[in-house]
């Protein structure tokens, strides 16, 4: 439970790629519109960098984008996937595809954890921290691998992905590839000091938090986590970012989740997603938090959401199948119950990716 302050790898020098306001800021903003933002497109499915969720756009909508120019284009399944910049609420208030509704051979999105160390050592963390971390080149090899592979998005995680000095390397490589949309998930305690470092190379920042103050959160995260975490969020959404808090849902937390929802819209959030909790690593000792995916519906259903926040709950159920790139640069994948997890195979190509299963989300 004791963080260590400083990165124990911090991230380099590297150069700016515009200011984010402008990198940030489209010409619908510009004449006074609905706020634009980065998605991935492919047929007639979009992914959420920030929410995670794949959206199933409706046949008017492709229509016009086809006469804006913007044709949805290609059969899913094929690497037809491409970024586009579309109004927002757009493809928030499309309707979200579960996973066994994408007739897809390849994982609409996957989570990579290319490093395992974490400066906080947090007592319901998913991560395998015996998996052996590979180096840089490796790095390198995977980030290629996965950004023109044809899934719609890759959210970076960890371990925590802001220790590693080739952050802005590997999320320059995902991006230039032109596919995929790209988040990171962080949490947050050097994120105010590296968020204009970010800031041109993300689509989304989810940042980790588990109470509504710093009593409850630093409990969990340790001292002081809460105060950076907060300094960074807001630090990110006021150089444009688009900031998605996350917070895991357990028996012993669920009772300050509309403190937490409040929260997020308070610090600058545009969203919250709320985890249901896995048996997953050290999680798995917590199988006493464990609530039902029932019980977390009616939870967050009961929530009463600021306006200008969207929250969104991931059950058990939807992480079913999701897969991971972790560390080592093996796929692993959730069990079909999210009850376990499966190491596959090393990822090589992007036929490595394929599905064996359901497709989950996260
Ligand atoms: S939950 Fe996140 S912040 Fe906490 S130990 Fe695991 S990787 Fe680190």
């Amino acid at each position: 439970m004791t963080p260590h302050p400083e990165p124990t790898e911090p991230m380099g020098p590297l150069e700016m790629m515009g200011t984010p306001e402008a990198a940030r800021t489209g010409p619908a903003e510009a004449a006074g519109h609905a706020p634009s933002r980065t998605f991935a497109i492919c047929g007639d499915l979009i992914h959420d960098p920030a929410t995670g969720l794949t959206h199933h756009l409706q046949p008017e909508q492709i229509t016009a984008l086809a006469h804006a120019g913007e044709p949805a284009g290609g059969r899913c399944g094929q690497p037809t996937v491409r970024r586009i910049r579309l109004p927002e609420h757009l493809v928030e208030d499309a309707p979200v595809v579960g996973p066994a509704q994408r007739d897809r051979r390849l994982p609409a999105s996957v989570c990579w954890s290319p490093i395992v160390r974490c400066n906080l050592s947090c007592p319901q963390c998913l991560d395998d921290t015996s998996v052996i971390e590979a180096g840089h080149a490796d790095r390198v090899r995977v980030a290629g691998i996965l950004g023109g592979a044809g899934v719609l998005g890759v959210d970076i995680s960890g371990g925590e992905p802001l220790l590693l000095r080739d952050l802005p390397e590997l999320l320059d490589l995902l991006i230039e590839a032109g596919q995929c949309a790209v988040s990171v998930t962080t949490n947050a305690w050097h994120l105010e000091r590296l968020a204009a470092r970010l800031a041109p190379r993300v689509d989304a920042i989810r940042v980790s938090l588990d109470g509504p103050d710093a009593a409850r959160h630093d409990a969990i995260r340790g001292a002081t986590s809460f105060e950076r975490a907060a300094a960074g969020i807001r630090q990110a959404a006021a150089l444009g970012i688009r900031v998605q808090v996350q917070t895991v849902l357990m028996r012993s937390t669920r009772a300050h989740l509309q403190e937490m929802t409040d929260l997020a819209r308070e610090l600058g959030a545009a969203g919250l997603t709320v985890l249901q909790m896995l048996p997953l690593g050290a999680g798995a000792n917590l199988r006493h938090e464990l609530l039902s995916d029932d019980e977390a519906s009616a939870t967050t259903a009961a929530l009463n959401v600021p306006a200008g926040l969207r929250v969104r709950l991931r059950t058990r159920d939807l992480a079913g199948g999701f897969s991971i790139v972790r560390a080592d640069g093996n796929l692993w994948r959730n069990h079909p119950d999210a009850q376990g997890i499966g190491s596959l195979l090393p990822l090589l190509s992007r036929d490595d990716l394929q599905l064996t299963g359901r497709d989950g989300n996260a």
